[in-house]
């Protein structure tokens, strides 16, 4: 049961919000703490937004602060949601307010890759700050945006705790106070652009968020850099020498590929830091980025669509993107070509996911049907493809690998299997008719042992007196 919650500090993290209830509440395991605020059990909560709440704990939630300013201003959201497209942008909004899961898949980075690699940071003034004027430290969101190496406010370096953002990490609630050390070292930035970089990122984070907008980031952008980098007919740009020049302006530090910065301009790419660092080199004022000003949509227009549209009487976004599909097909013939070559892969690799998925779930068994380990060749082999074909096909070969369980893991899943059903059909339970039914030796069977508790719930005291 959780009576109160503490005070929730200015751009703190949700995930910090919540260690700091569960050191302060002193419960005895995290177990406890965890099942007390998620819905889900075995949740791993989630660093950067929410995982699914108990309804009292929402509740408890709406009326310390409101699920809005919660999303808008303690999760991530600011960072990975800012620039995706209007109707992307509310889908993924309204799905974080409801906690519904799949808001994972309407960010602009995929839920698996989030945290890869990443640890919580920290900015040693910032910590400094906090503990002269709260008695405690907390995890900012400023200092977890990616990309980000400095603090957009002090302009020093930000440092690395041990608490990993990984999704397999495991589970914790790990408080920033406890964390930190006492004694910090400060190190400045001294190079002025890296540092107003920092600063420029950190106001468009934290500018209010617009949810409609006549023009897209990736429109603005194109607009912008137009005049320098404008190809002859004035459609596209020359990407070479806008990517050239963008490079040289960071001194080659922590830039964009030029397929990325292509996909940016193409309105196919919504990285964050990305975008402001773009927009930073093209001189664009942070209270345009923050929110383009709808006059914009019409300086955009081109006055020759312009004609062509009231002539004929058509729409003028109908008139422009024919136009300008046609400029394009005739400037960028060869890449068209080459992108031709690689879409059949592409193709296949989405058309085949679903089935994967399925293949998958088969695998891993319905609790009744014995469960078989989930390999990439297991798949392979049950949907009778040639060898070695998901090497070609990226999403779902990262769907295979994601729900491959380690060996000893596989056979805490098998035993679980082995004795639900001989409990279902009134058979003796002991550790001579799981072997049978499994194979499974008895050093396999000590092995699983740290796996019982995640797939035999209940079970699992039961099941691990058995040997
Ligand atoms: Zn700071």
């Amino acid at each position: 049961m959780i009576a109160f919650f503490p005070e929730l500090y200015e751009d703190e993290l949700a995930y910090s919000w919540f260690s700091r209830y569960y050191t302060k509440s002193g419960y005895l395991s995290l177990r406890y703490a965890l099942d007390d605020l998620y819905v889900k059990r075995y949740v791993n909560p989630d660093t950067e937004f929410v995982n699914e709440l108990r309804p009292e704990v929402k509740e408890l939630v709406i009326k310390h602060c409101g699920m809005e300013k919660l999303i808008l201003g303690h999760t991530m959201f600011s960072s990975y949601g800012r620039f995706l497209p209007d109707a992307k942008k509310q889908e993924a909004y309204r799905a974080l307010l409801d906690m519904n899961g799949n808001f994972n898949n309407l960010l602009a980075i995929p839920k698996n890759r989030r945290g890869t690699g990443r640890t919580l940071r920290y900015c040693p003034l910032c910590v400094k700050e906090d503990r002269k004027a709260y008695g405690e430290t907390y995890w900012h969101r400023i200092h977890q945006i990616q990309g980000m190496q400095i603090c957009g406010r002090h302009g020093c370096y930000l440092a690395e705790s041990d608490v990993s953002m990984e999704r397999k990490a495991a589970p914790g609630l790990w408080n920033a106070e406890s964390v930190i050390p006492e004694e910090l070292e400060v190190r400045m930035c001294e190079e002025e652009k890296e540092a107003a970089l920092a600063g420029y990122v950190c106001r468009i984070f934290e500018g209010r968020m617009p949810f409609k907008s006549r023009v897209s980031v990736a429109e603005f952008l194109k607009y912008r850099l137009k005049r320098p980098y404008g190809s002859a007919s004035g459609v596209s740009l020359c990407l070479e020498r806008l990517y050239q020049d963008y490079r040289e302006f960071y001194g080659n530090k922590n830039v964009m590929t030029e397929t990325k910065m292509q996909k940016v301009l193409l309105g196919k790419r919504w990285n964050f830091y990305d975008i402001c660092q773009l927009s930073m080199f093209a001189g664009i004022p942070v209270e345009e980025l923050a929110a383009i000003p709808d006059s914009i949509a019409d300086a955009i227009k081109e006055p020759v669509f312009m004609q062509v549209s009231e002539e004929l009487g058509l729409d003028y976004e109908l008139v422009r993107s024919v136009g300008e599909a046609v400029l394009r097909r005739y400037e960028a013939r060869e890449r068209v070509q080459r992108r031709k070559r690689t879409f059949a892969w592409e193709k296949m690799d989405e058309e085949l996911l679903p089935k994967v998925r399925e293949t998958i779930a088969l695998l891993q068994g319905d609790g009744v049907t014995r469960p078989q380990r989930v390999t990439v060749s297991a798949v392979t082999k049950k949907m009778h493809l040639p060898d070695k074909r998901f090497e070609k096909l990226r999403r779902c070969r990262e769907e295979i690998k994601e729900h491959t369980e380690p060996q000893k893991e596989y056979w805490a899943r098998e035993a679980v299997w082995a004795y639900r059903k001989l409990v279902r059909e009134g058979r003796p339970v002991n550790w001579t008719q799981i072997r049978r039914l499994t194979n499974m030796k008895n050093v396999d069977f000590q092995g699983c042992k740290p796996y019982l508790r995640k797939h035999a719930g209940e079970d699992a005291d039961r099941l691990e007196n058995l040997l």
